[in-house]
């Protein structure tokens, strides 16, 4: 059987039960005792997990929400996927909004003639 590791956790060989803290001295489950061969790196699991998530990297559901409604609107991934490429191509997100200014001011002249 393939040994898998968890973060923070570790595997009872007796029950396969997850146990919660790599440093638990026996298994909640069926109290198997763990012989403490495994070497535990809690200095480099306590770095890790302090680490405080960078606002850039935090992924928002409201984010997803807006994205996900972003898609939906244009027609699926493929076409947003399209619509990121155009937006490359003409240079960028400014460069496509003054396109889109230049546009929807065009629009609103032809329509009200
Ligand atoms: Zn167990």
């Amino acid at each position: 059987m393939a040994k898998k590791t968890r973060r923070g956790q570790k595997q009872c060989p007796k029950c396969n039960a997850w146990v919660k803290g790599t440093r638990a001295k026996a298994c909640p489950k069926c109290n198997y005792q763990f012989n403490g061969k495994q070497r535990v790196t809690p200095v480099v699991e306590a770095a890790s997990a302090e680490k405080p998530p960078k606002a850039a990297d935090t992924v928002t559901i409201s984010q997803v929400k807006a994205v996900a409604q972003m898609v939906n609107t244009v027609g699926g991934f493929d076409r947003f996927n399209e619509l990121l490429g155009v937006i490359r191509e003409v240079g960028g997100l400014r460069r496509m909004k003054d396109l889109l200014e230049a546009m929807s001011a065009a629009q609103v002249g032809t329509t009200a003639v």
